[in-house]
């Protein structure tokens, strides 16, 4: 992955003056579908048109895409609307079945980065041609897989390359259908930072109300695009209804997204310290959400001193706690004072939960 300057120029060749936008269905239904989506994105700032004709599903009995049928679909939709298009490739039949049909840019979907067979055998699928790839990070949060896919591509002449950061499963229920964890991305960009880097916050959200939000996050982190799935009928869409918006709400979003552009030492310097703070903000983010899991915990145990009459503060366990963190503090370079004052104020948060459960 040395010569990182060539892996960009497919999207400067775009010559976009805002991030790219890719915008379309989660799944072509029907070729009038396609094409009534297509047409009401015409005058959006999307470039790419995008609709799942292969659609990978967890679970069985799901509709899993028209097929090789709705290529022609796309296919119109370009020549009527001059938008490029993309779809997902999942085996090498779908690779040479895109090809035929001029499919722009390929996307592997998360289901698909995590398996480097059958990514290698994409890989060679397209190997000898200039085709742009984009590579959606696996479903689990493990970055080296990501970073393997893109090296795959790579090792095999593919330079026009992208990721698309969708997010990560959790066992555990949280408010996204698939977990950010931003900071998986920001490493991937800190080590390439001339792969263009695209958010798809339709998957990581899972419903529509948060799409803004997610999406103006990763302009301020920098990112060079958005997938946004984008439906004219989305609660009836066949797959993915609660989280794509209309092609008139996509347009508004992106209207109101505010785009830094980079120019003048000024400005640099204004983008620099954006992306560090959002960095920040997504770090202290996180922090709130394990203490206040830490709570949760802290609250069972409370519970569980009350049915067993025991008292709350348990002094030995505390101390025992307090050392370890202070030598793990050491670690990353904080200072015992420091740690002390911190773990003192959750230990007393801690406490305050305990006392209310047991006092109740
Ligand atoms: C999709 O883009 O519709 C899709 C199936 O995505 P992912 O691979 O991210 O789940
Ligand atoms: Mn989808």
């Amino acid at each position: 992955m040395e010569n990182k300057k060539e892996l960009r120029n497919w999207l400067d060749a775009f010559n976009l003056d805002h991030p790219l936008v890719i915008a379309g269905p989660c799944s072509a239904e029907t070729e009038e579908q396609v094409l009534k989506i297509a047409h009401q994105l015409k005058d959006s700032d999307a470039t790419v048109f995008r609709a799942g004709i292969w659609k990978p599903r967890t679970r069985p009995g799901n509709f899993e895409g028209v097929g090789a049928l709705g290529l022609k679909w796309l296919q119109k939709a370009k020549e009527e609307t001059g938008m490029m298009t993309t779809t997902e490739v999942a085996n090498a039949n779908h690779v040479e079945l895109a090809l035929k049909h001029d499919v722009d840019i390929l996307w592997i979907g998360a289901r698909t980065t995590v398996s480097p067979f059958i990514v290698q055998d994409i890989a060679d699928a397209l190997k000898g041609t200039d085709k742009t790839v984009l590579i959606k990070n696996p479903v689990n949060p493990d970055l080296s897989l990501w970073l393997g896919a893109v090296e795959r591509f790579y090792t095999n002449d593919i330079n026009n390359l992208g990721v698309i950061h969708r997010g990560f499963s959790t066992y555990e229920k949280t408010r996204y259908r698939n977990n950010p964890e931003w900071q998986i991305a920001i490493d991937l960009q800190n080590r390439f930072p001339d792969l263009p880097l695209i958010l798809d916050p339709s998957h990581i959200a899972g419903r529509r109300d948060i799409i803004f939000d997610l999406s103006q996050t990763a302009l301020d982190l920098n990112y060079d695009g958005l997938m946004i799935e984008t439906h004219h009928d989305p609660d009836n869409a066949w797959s993915d209804a609660a989280q794509q918006i209309t092609p008139k709400t996509l347009i508004k979003y992106t209207e109101d997204l505010r785009i830094r552009k980079e120019i003048g030492e000024a400005t640099e310097f204004k983008n620099k310290i954006n992306t560090l703070r959002t960095q920040i903000d997504v770090i202290d983010h996180q922090l709130i959400d394990m203490i206040g899991k830490r709570m949760n915990v802290a609250d069972d145990i409370g519970t569980l001193k009350k049915d067993h009459n025991v008292a709350v503060l348990q002094s030995k366990r505390w101390n025992e706690i307090l050392g370890k963190m202070i030598l793990q503090g050491e670690e990353k370079n904080l200072s015992e004072e420091f740690i002390l004052r911190v773990f003192k104020a959750i230990h007393q948060e801690s406490i305050n939960h305990q006392e209310k459960i047991i006092n109740h």
